[in-house]
């Protein structure tokens, strides 16, 4: 086995003042980037009794769930209850996840559960927690339909859009509720603001019930990204085996090494994490950009879940594996250091070297401010994508390449 050198992604903030202070970081919270906390991981098994019975059921546990009053476990039983939806056998239910009113108002996260004809492994996958990130929600919206439950062995757990109220309002990054990320704050708390209520709903109702979880995201109404998914390392070397091969089935070839989130199950702050710190092998995928739906960036996500339910045998489909990924081991932020104009001299995907120009940015009235050099050799994983510009918001997150960390 080779020795697992993982540099920390650790997502740097550069302020970006120019050529005279290029270069100069400022290491951050890993709050910089944004969605996914672009760095940080995990590990821990902390196996719930939801857990109970999912990796044991065998011909006879599957008779046994026909004598309901000996069986144990949600996944043999002949329903599967996921918030108010249960589905039987072969069924698909659909439902919704009860955010209760608190300090401020509730509200129901959709959700749909697709109970396999013969017992299998429970996926969940989620998107949506940020609600403007239209291309991820778009692709858990056509998973409803592209997965026959007759055809399954196993659970799908979809739940299309946790960020609501991001999505009626079209507010980027934050539900416009509390003005909360809804992927910062879990496990939740059911006596907070109504984003940390509803991320403790999704941890009970989604997580804990779940084999598996992935967490699909995009670029944001500002990002112009290209898709990429991210393989936490947690330590835990055979949850992270599983993990990876999930990763390398779903079949985006630029996976982002994540290797510092946050190792404590009561601070899981990201919902892949809080997966992954209950000893649930998951991950996080991003496709999609600025606005309309790109149909392709839709199908990417969608034959990279269906990619990964054949790798876990939940449907009969060989997923290949990318031929040659190309692994980033750290993700450098480029932010802004004040209010302007942004002009993009680069496209998402664009390959640059140090100091080159990412993009410039003007005054109201058409002044040169700064131009905006890369501050690393990399990969543009996402550049802004409108000219809106104020101190603190990404301009772009740089992808450093790394070698496979196997
Ligand atoms: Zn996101």
């Amino acid at each position: 086995m080779k020795t697992v050198l993982v540099r920390a992604a650790m997502a740097a903030l550069l302020i970006a003042t120019g050529p005279a202070e290029a270069g100069h970081y400022m290491a951050g919270p890993a709050e910089v980037g944004h969605h996914v906390g672009r760095a940080a991981e995990v590990r821990h098994h902390a196996a719930g009794p939801a857990e109970i019975g999912h990796r044991v059921l065998t011909a006879d546990v599957l008779a046994a769930s026909r004598r309901p009053e000996i069986v144990e476990g949600q996944d043999a039983h002949l329903t599967f209850t996921v918030g108010s939806a249960t589905a039987g056998r072969g069924h698909k239910a659909y439902g919704v996840l009860k955010v209760p009113a608190g300090k401020d108002a509730g509200y129901d996260i959709p959700v749909v559960v697709l109970h396999g004809a013969r017992p299998g492994p429970v996926l969940a996958v989620a998107s949506g927690a940020h609600g403007t990130e239209y291309a991820s929600i778009i692709a858990v919206e056509r998973l409803i339909d592209a997965v026959d439950p007759a055809q399954l062995s196993g659970t799908l757990i979809l739940v299309p859009l946790i960020n609501v109220p991001s999505f009626e309002r079209i507010v980027p990054h934050v539900n416009p509720t509390d003005n909360k990320s809804m992927n910062r704050f879990y496990p939740g708390d059911p006596n907070g603001t109504q984003t940390d209520r509803a991320s403790f709903v999704v941890t009970r109702e989604v997580v804990d019930k779940c084999d598996h979880l992935i967490d699909l995201h995009g670029g944001d109404l500002d990002e112009n990204l290209r898709p990429y998914s991210y393989w936490t390392v947690t330590g835990n070397q055979k949850q992270d085996a599983i993990s990876r091969a999930m990763v390398l089935a779903f079949g985006l070839d630029h996976i982002i090494i994540s290797a510092d989130r946050p190792k404590d199950p009561k601070a899981s702050r990201y919902l892949e994490n809080t997966a992954s710190t209950r000893g649930k092998p998951s991950f996080t995928a991003e496709a999609g950009r600025s606005g309309p739906v790109d149909p392709k960036d839709a199908a990417v996500l969608v034959t990279g879940v269906q990619n990964v339910m054949g790798h876990l045998k939940m449907l009969s489909r060989a997923a290949p594996a990318p031929a040659k990924p190309v692994w980033v081991g750290q993700i450098v932020t480029v932010a802004a250091d004040r209010e302007g104009i942004f002009h993009p001299a680069v496209d998402r995907d664009a390959h640059v070297v140090k100091g080159a120009k990412i993009g410039s940015v003007t005054d109201y009235l058409n002044r040169p401010l700064q131009d905006v050099l890369a501050p690393e050799s990399g990969i543009i994983m996402f550049v802004r994508a409108l000219p809106s510009l104020k101190k603190g918001d990404t301009i772009a997150n740089v992808g450093v390449v790394s070698t496979d960390p196997r």
